[in-house]
């Protein structure tokens, strides 16, 4: 018998392990609830789901090839006995009517996730380094130790804006290869400037901006790709399609860094029924944007709630979440009296997130039941102090 100890790259085997959410069914168990009690806000997914079209595609596939003798229809996109298309012809065209930038410039892949990865593969040697401005993404900084890269953070202000001319030393200091840059930003929820970004692109850098939560904010850099080799954009169809479990996401490139993307993808890294599905997300944009506009209401409608509960620090967002600061009392402990009662939110106790729970916003009754657990448990919190 051997160890395989002596094999390990000594950077991987030093990892620590990512520590992922424990799973819905596993918690509704432990707190002794059932599972439609259970109030999911600690992940940012859509408390819509899927849009119908979505819904009807994904129903379609799997459809049997040879039913009634006939042969396989190859080109259907739904015929799960065929590798998928390896180029998403199809789904990149109608991206490209999404985005108003040219299908050339697109590239999908499995969650935003995968294109994080894929950029670092192309830019990344081991001892290069990443610029990360925490409080951030932690998948950043995760994904750039997988590559042996360094990361060296220049971390915001007060106000979770990006300390540009902190970035500008680091990039010279460190020969910076890249930095990540959320619109909004995740957990903060707060948006930087065209004027910051434009900034960040005269470095020599790449700028990769993480637009997970655009169609909540309604800002977007997409239409700079073309002036700009060194910006990237990343898109998700997991939060505002409500798409999270089919893993699809896609990303905008200048053509001179996305053919060397192509090289490395895995080429049937999308699967029929996530292609399927964001397909028919795309048919249905306008019932997904009217379910994000109610989402953006009840986030007003929450923050201002919540302006007037003396214990609770709100800060603005312009995502479909609300990160706030525990004033009076224990963050961790609220969080733990939350999912006592079936609400789950995140909590943070990270550098500048010191005592920070964020939810996502919920249907209004969900919010509403979210409401009333935080005026009566961060009012016993601020009377117990
Ligand atoms: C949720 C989220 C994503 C989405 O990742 P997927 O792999 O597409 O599910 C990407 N970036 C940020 C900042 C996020 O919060």
């Amino acid at each position: 018998m051997h160890s395989i100890a002596h094999l390990l790259r000594p950077d991987i085997a030093a990892l620590e392990s990512y520590t992922p959410v424990a799973p819905i069914e596993v918690l509704a168990a432990r707190l002794g609830l059932p599972i439609e009690r259970i109030i999911k806000l600690d992940a940012n997914e859509s408390p819509y789901g899927a849009s119908p079209r979505a819904l009807a595609a994904l129903a379609a596939v799997g459809g049997q090839p040879n039913h009634g003798g006939a042969a396989l229809q190859y080109g259907d996109p739904s015929v799960v006995a065929i590798y998928p298309d390896p180029n998403h012809t199809l789904l990149r065209e109608q991206l490209s009517r999404y985005t108003g930038q040219p299908a050339e410039r697109i590239i999908c892949s499995s969650g935003s996730g995968e294109l994080i990865d894929l950029v670092m593969r192309v830019l990344l040697q081991p001892g290069d380094t990443i610029i990360d401005c925490p409080p951030t993404f932690g998948m950043y900084g995760f994904d750039a130790g997988i590559h042996g890269a360094k990361v060296i953070e220049v971390p915001r202000d007060q106000a979770f804006a990006i300390d540009i001319e902190g970035v500008a030393e680091a990039t010279e200091q460190h020969g910076a290869k890249m930095i990540f840059v959320t619109l909004p930003n995740n957990p903060t929820g707060n948006l930087i400037t065209h004027a910051e970004i434009e900034r960040l692109l005269e470095l020599p850098l790449l700028v990769i901006v993480d637009e997970a939560y655009v169609e909540f904010a309604g800002v977007s850099v997409v239409d700079m790709i073309g002036r700009y080799p060194n910006l990237a954009v990343l898109r998700t169809f997991s939060k505002w399609a409500g798409l999270a479990g089919l893993r699809i996401g896609y990303g905008l490139f200048h053509e001179e860094l996305i053919q060397h993307l192509w090289k490395i993808k895995q080429p049937y890294n999308i699967n029929v029924a996530a292609q399927a599905a964001a397909l028919g997300s795309l048919e249905d944009v306008d019932y997904l944007m009217d379910k994000a506009r109610i989402i953006v209401a009840e986030r007003e409608r929450i923050y201002a709630r919540l302006q007037s509960l003396p214990g609770l620090h709100v800060y603005p967002s312009q995502a479909n979440f609300l990160l706030c600061r525990v004033l009076a009392g224990d963050a961790k402990a609220l969080k733990d009296e939350l999912m006592r009662r079936g609400i789950l939110v995140r909590y943070f106790n990270k550098p500048g997130l010191s005592d920070c729970i964020r939810f996502s916003i919920g249907t209004p009754e969900q919010n509403d039941v979210l409401l009333a657990a935080l005026e009566e448990t961060v009012g016993v919190t601020v009377r117990a102090v």
